[in-house]
């Protein structure tokens, strides 16, 4: 059995129906889009349709049973007694569906997802791995001209960077946002042509067997009007505040006070309306999240964003994104490209 099963048993009252896909894979490495693992003190299974039957059959320590492409109706049929679920991911007919046949089924919340916030070394080798090609392609792309360049060009090339550097997939769509697309803090790559004066802001990650990385730097295209220059400043001051706040037993809410406050220092609170951080893993969001309403406490072993941005509407925006391991030490920071502000032509 591995140790992530049993951690997962050690939390449970009832045998646990695990269907996120994301969850099996974290759990007994297994790919599928179709998924149903069942964990109970005795016993795994592993529910899964024809197509990934082979794969499954192959699994060690894992009983594969093949089903009906209508998992969760071929699960009403052949389970029964009390089994938890994951409420979070069954749909209001698929919980129809399972319980259709008499299955009683008791909602649980998060329990596979609180396991996957704290990762073990080898995790954090994988997240490492990716972080390193990602801030290989920022250096790159910071040699590139940017200045005519559509931002959705940029994005594309930032794609091809990251996969040529060593990247097996892209953790999420590149974002490029110049002038006043980057005041939109999630703002689509477009036909914008970067301009002399812009803030371009680059979001990107590359991920390395399943595991994402995310980093977030903001370039001045020639030279800033004063007003842009100052946000850099306070939110480059912010960002290294939040490093400072992590670590181990901290609540996540304090860590996002800590870099908020530098920015309503320099009277642009109002700029600044998301969290400071999530977590990063199989997911490029996922637990935990560094917001103001967190409930969460920081743990050794959490992989989050630092993230603070400052955005101007109609006139520009920055971000600054470093991915760390919290330690109980304090924040070891993955991500390398420099923080002070460069220059792109
Ligand atoms: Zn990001
Ligand atoms: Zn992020």
């Amino acid at each position: 059995m591995n140790r992530r099963l049993e951690r997962l048993r050690g939390s449970l009252d009832y045998p646990l129906l695990v269907t996120t896909p994301v969850n099996v894979r974290y759990l007994i490495g297994f790919e599928s889009t179709n998924p149903a693992l069942l964990v109970e003190p005795e016993r795994v299974r592993l529910f899964s349709d024809f197509r990934y039957a082979e794969a499954g059959r192959a699994l060690e320590g894992v009983e594969f049973v093949e089903t009906a492409r209508s998992l969760l109706g071929d699960l009403a049929e052949r389970l029964s007694g009390t089994i938890e679920f994951e409420a979070h991911h069954v749909s209001y007919a698929g919980w129809q569906t399972l319980g259709a046949r008499g299955i009683e089924l008791l909602p649980t919340r998060g329990l596979v997802e609180a396991l996957r916030a704290v990762k073990d070394e080898e995790e954090i080798d994988l997240i490492r791995a990716g972080t390193k090609v990602t801030d290989a392609a920022f250096e790159r792309i910071a040699q590139e001209r940017f200045i005519g360049r559509s931002e959705r060009e940029l994005a594309w090339r930032m794609e091809q960077l990251l996969r040529e550097l060593g990247g097996e997939l892209l953790a999420f769509p590149v974002i490029v946002a110049g002038g006043p697309n980057a005041a939109r803090p999630h703002s689509r790559p477009g036909e914008r042509r970067v301009a002399e004066g812009d803030t371009v802001i680059v979001d990107a990650g590359a991920s390395v067997a399943g595991y994402c990385s995310d980093c977030t730097r903001t370039f001045a295209a020639g030279g800033l009007s004063d007003e842009l220059g100052e946000a850099y400043a306070a939110c480059r001051s912010a960002q290294q505040a939040g490093l400072e706040a992590i670590r181990a037993g901290v609540a996540a809410r304090d860590a996002d006070a800590a870099a908020r406050g530098r920015i309503e220092a320099a009277g642009l609170g109002e700029t600044f309306g998301h969290g400071l951080g999530h977590g990063v893993g199989l997911l490029v969001h996922e637990a935990p999240r560094l917001t103001r309403e967190s409930e969460e406490e920081l743990s050794a072993g959490n992989v989050v964003t630092v993230e603070p941005g400052t955005y101007l509407e109609g006139r520009g925006g920055i971000r600054i994104e470093d991915l760390v391991v919290v330690r109980e030490d304090g924040a070891e920071v993955l991500t390398s490209f420099t923080k002070e502000l460069v220059s792109v032509e």
